[in-house]
């Protein structure tokens, strides 16, 4: 209870900001086929080698006429001269009078400026009639009226999203430059744990922070390192952060940042690097580390998963993001309504687990998970977000409006 109103707790949002404001972005490029690019961060601008669309072309199936042939009123009967497909255009001019049966895509011949779609069209033998309705110009797209010739179509510093690689294709784009993604070795740190496959001794549990970690890397797209598990050891926690600090950008641990008798990792970062020891006033996920190992980036996240999930996604994320590149912004909250009565006590900024659902009246409803123990991943697993409530705040009635952070996919 004292705990929760430590003046000495650092808020939630300076751990972020100091998180965010040590993180350089990393500055190596290559240069990838158009695929493998994707999800990647853009290092420099792109722009468009040519318009796109190329050429004038037909938004509709139908037929491409001179708008001077629209009737003004009743009807127009016009003489169809051939056909224009797409890929394979109509060698040759219309004149008043005349059209060319046309299908989407297909180039608008000379002569013609506006489209009349098959539905509006009576067929006659070899004519067609039409009648009144029509604008001059209509179903006709125009070259660069996407993009055109030397526009900037990707600016430096963009994520490629499938759509974005779409874009860069529809102009030709084989090859572009991205930069180097942050590799990140992690490690699990505790006596008591062993890898799924092995027998447990009595006062032993599975390591499951591993697999949380490898899950989520992986989601992010970075290139990683998975060390294992590292008994409480000085000397091996030692050598395995310096093996780690020699091949990887990022090193992430988990367990032994607090300050129980067997957390080596305060003491030996003390003399390895500039660690900061945070107690942070939130929940879960008190006690976190962070810092630098030389240059390298330093997260010490708390052992129990629900704490070392919510600390890699809210601290983490982030920081990975910013080292490849990725321009920050806050991340997106919703409104919604909470089903149920929430406990919490005024003094750390609550990251309950929830469900959050559309109901029938088209309403955003969360439930939480249940019981919220940071060992209990069950709540975790149901769950697809956290619901944030405030350091000040108590308890939350239900049928209360609270803030919802989704997680994404990535939890
Ligand atoms: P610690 O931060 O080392 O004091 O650990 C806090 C709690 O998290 C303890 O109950 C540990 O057994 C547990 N814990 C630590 N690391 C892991 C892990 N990798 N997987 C599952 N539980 C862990
Ligand atoms: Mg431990």
């Amino acid at each position: 209870m004292k705990d929760e109103h430590d003046p000495g707790l650092l808020s939630f949002e300076e751990a972020l900001r100091h998180i965010t404001d040590t993180v350089q972005p990393l500055t190596a490029q290559r240069c990838v086929s158009l695929r493998e690019a994707l999800d990647g961060m853009t290092a420099q601008d792109v722009r468009a080698p040519m318009h796109v669309p190329p050429f004038v072309n037909s938004a509709m199936d139908g037929y491409a006429i001179n708008s001077m042939d629209l009737p003004a009123s009743g009807e127009k009967r016009l003489r169809v001269l051939g056909k224009s497909f797409a890929g394979k255009p109509f060698a040759g001019n219309i004149k008043l009078g005349e059209c060319v049966r046309i299908m989407t895509g297909a180039v608008v011949p000379e002569g013609a400026d506006t489209i009349v779609m098959q539905e509006h069209a009576k067929v006659d033998g070899e004519h067609i009639v039409i009648s009144t309705g029509h604008t001059k110009g209509q179903h006709v797209r125009h070259p660069g009226d996407d993009f055109s010739a030397g526009d900037t179509i990707i600016h430096a510093g963009e994520r490629l999203t499938p759509a974005k690689l779409g874009l860069l294709a529809s102009t030709g784009v084989t090859e572009l430059q991205i930069l180097r993604k942050p590799i990140v070795a992690f490690f699990s740190t505790g006596d008591e744990l062993k890898g799924v496959g092995q027998t447990l001794r009595p006062g032993d549990i599975y390591d499951s922070n591993r697999y949380i970690l490898f899950g989520m890397l992986k989601k992010l797209g970075v290139d990683f390192l998975d060390m294992g598990v590292v008994p409480d050891v000085k000397s091996e926690i030692e050598h395995t952060l310096q093996e780690a600090a020699n091949c990887a950008d990022v090193i992430i641990t988990s367990g032994g940042a607090s300050v129980g008798e067997a957390d080596f990792i305060k003491q030996i970062l003390d003399d390895m690097g500039a660690v900061k020891f945070w107690k942070i006033a939130m929940k879960p996920g008190k006690p976190l580390a962070f810092g630098k190992i030389g240059n390298k980036l330093f997260f010490g996240l708390p052992g129990n998963p629900v704490s070392a999930m919510a600390t890699f996604y809210l601290f983490v994320q982030p920081a990975l993001r910013l080292l490849e590149g990725e321009k920050i912004s806050p991340s997106i909250q919703l409104k919604a309504r909470c089903s149920n009565l929430l406990k919490k006590q005024p003094g750390r900024k609550d990251f309950q687990r929830g469900v959050l659902q559309v109901n029938n009246q088209g309403e955003l409803i969360v439930d939480t998970t249940g019981i919220q123990g940071s060992h209990m991943l069950s709540s975790m697993a149901k769950a697809n977000c956290f619901i944030v409530l405030p350091r000040d705040a108590g308890n939350v009635e239900a049928g209360s409006e609270v803030d919802v952070l989704l997680f994404n996919g990535l939890i």
